[in-house]
């Protein structure tokens, strides 16, 4: 039998692991997961962690939800992959039909890529090519929000505004044009969500008055700025917002790729605002947290200024070597089916409004700023005073103690800075959102001590 330790040991040899200063791991114990259930991770000693971040994002269903892992299972025997241009298989084009069906009106057309970053690329270069072929060659740039993620290769990273993972690579990148993001956690006392976000899309009419014949599209992450820490708007932007691109002949991006598939309490957030994007990035949810497997939707006007000759050189050439790969469709065909089946987005309301009620008694506390909430993602902000919401210095470093906290009482939160949040897969039944809940407010509180 493996240990933890074991385990530990030869991984530090050899492994250097994603969004980490490899250094901590002098102080800061590594995880060593054995299996998944349902909510919940047990490590080689027989730790147990409820997954309170989905395993970043992913996961919707559980861990080994036995019904994506039978459809994989089941797939695995027919065709493991196939090269996606100039042949195609049943799955890629059974999850295209059920894509196209749930999405919001007008996406009809599906380009599969590996990862949500590589969606990314493909919706800011499919756009820019789009107004290539229509001879609009000025139209170079993108409109972004301030404090939006949308991935971490280049191009992604560059539309992108978290300084964290974005100011190092500064020089490699591309400058588009930031405008205000309509996050409310700093808006002016005695004001709503609707009012700030309406006031503050005063800016992206100006921007857009001033830039449209130089942007090819303006990109967003619908209603929550995730990785931006959990940073929420009101819908009214994003009706705004579309309006406005159609005004100005610019295209809208919307980046669903951590909202989609439920998360705030639509199958995708554009729903709330009652708008279709002209591009929209699905991952993380697509194939239930299975594999990595992602997708750009979009219109019929688009794809056509594509459709030529050969010799016109309209065609989008881009490729990933494990595009559409069956696999990872298969997976996404079951996540689409259990949601076809079950009441899945009336029981995550009960739940959703079961996590309010579990941090209710945090509304008070001196040291949270806020808690919001869009359907099934929770965040609390931590602050050092509620006054003009002073903010603890990063240096600080609280939202780290409130992880071990978690660690320690089996419970995985993996705050984003100061910002505590609840994001779970939607199997999480009352009584483990108890215990989250529980862990996170006491976390907080030893965080935020002296
Ligand atoms: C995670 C994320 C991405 C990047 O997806 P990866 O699969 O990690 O490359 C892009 N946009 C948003 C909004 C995300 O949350």
């Amino acid at each position: 039998m493996i240990t933890n330790q074991e385990l530990v040991d030869r991984d530090r040899r050899v492994v250097w692991h994603p969004c980490s200063q490899m250094k901590d791991h002098e102080w800061l114990p590594m995880i060593p997961i054995r299996r998944g259930e349902g909510v919940w991770l047990e490590d080689f000693d027989g730790g147990r962690y409820l997954d309170a971040v989905s395993s970043w994002w992913v996961n919707i269903f559980g861990h080994a939800n036995p019904r994506i892992a039978n459809e994989i299972r089941r797939q695995l025997g027919e065709l493991e992959h196939v090269i996606l241009a100039g042949f195609t298989h049943e799955p890629v084009v059974r999850l295209s039909e059920m894509l196209v069906a749930a999405t919001p009106p007008g996406l009809t057309r599906c380009f599969f890529a590996d990862n949500g970053s590589s969606a990314v690329e493909v919706a800011l270069k499919m756009s820019f090519h789009y107004w290539l072929n229509q001879g609009r060659t000025r139209k170079t740039r993108f409109i972004t929000l301030s404090n939006s993620y949308h991935g971490e290769t280049l191009g992604a990273l560059a539309v992108g505004d978290v300084a964290l993972y974005k100011d190092t690579y500064g020089p490699l990148l591309l400058q588009p044009i930031t405008v205000q993001s309509p996050d409310c956690f700093l808006r002016e006392a005695g004001s709503d969500w609707r009012e700030h976000s309406t006031r503050v899309f005063e800016e992206m009419e100006k921007c857009l008055d001033e830039h449209a014949d130089e942007t090819c599209a303006v990109i967003v992450e619908p209603l929550v700025q995730c990785a931006g820490g959990m940073r929420m708007y009101h819908p009214e932007y994003l009706r705004l917002l579309r309006a406005a691109c159609d005004r100005f002949g610019v295209h809208l991006i919307a980046d669903e790729i951590a909202v989609g598939f439920g998360r705030t309490g639509t199958m995708f957030a554009c729903e709330q605002a009652g708008i279709s994007p002209d591009f929209m990035c699905l991952s993380k949810g697509l194939t239930g947290g299975f594999l990595p497997l992602s997708v750009v939707l979009t219109r019929d006007h688009v794809y056509d200024a594509f459709y030529d000759d050969y010799a016109t050189l309209k065609a989008f050439l881009h490729s990933h070597s494990y595009t559409g790969n069956p696999l990872g469709c298969a997976a996404a065909i079951a996540t689409m089916e259990i949601f076809g089946d079950g009441n899945v987005l009336e029981r995550n309301r009960v739940l959703a409004e079961c996590m309010a009620g579990a941090v209710e008694e945090l509304v008070d506390h001196p040291h949270v700023g806020e808690i919001r909430q869009h359907g099934m993602i929770l965040a609390i902000e931590m602050v050092k005073r509620r006054a003009g919401m002073e903010e603890f210095p990063w240096q600080e470093r609280r939202g780290l103690t409130v992880y071990r906290h978690g660690l320690n009482n089996g419970v995985l939160l993996r705050p984003l800075g100061n910002v505590v949040y609840f994001m779970p897969p939607y199997v999480i039944e009352e009584d483990e959102i108890m215990t989250m809940a529980r862990v996170a407010r006491e976390g907080i509180s030893l965080a935020t001590a002296g």
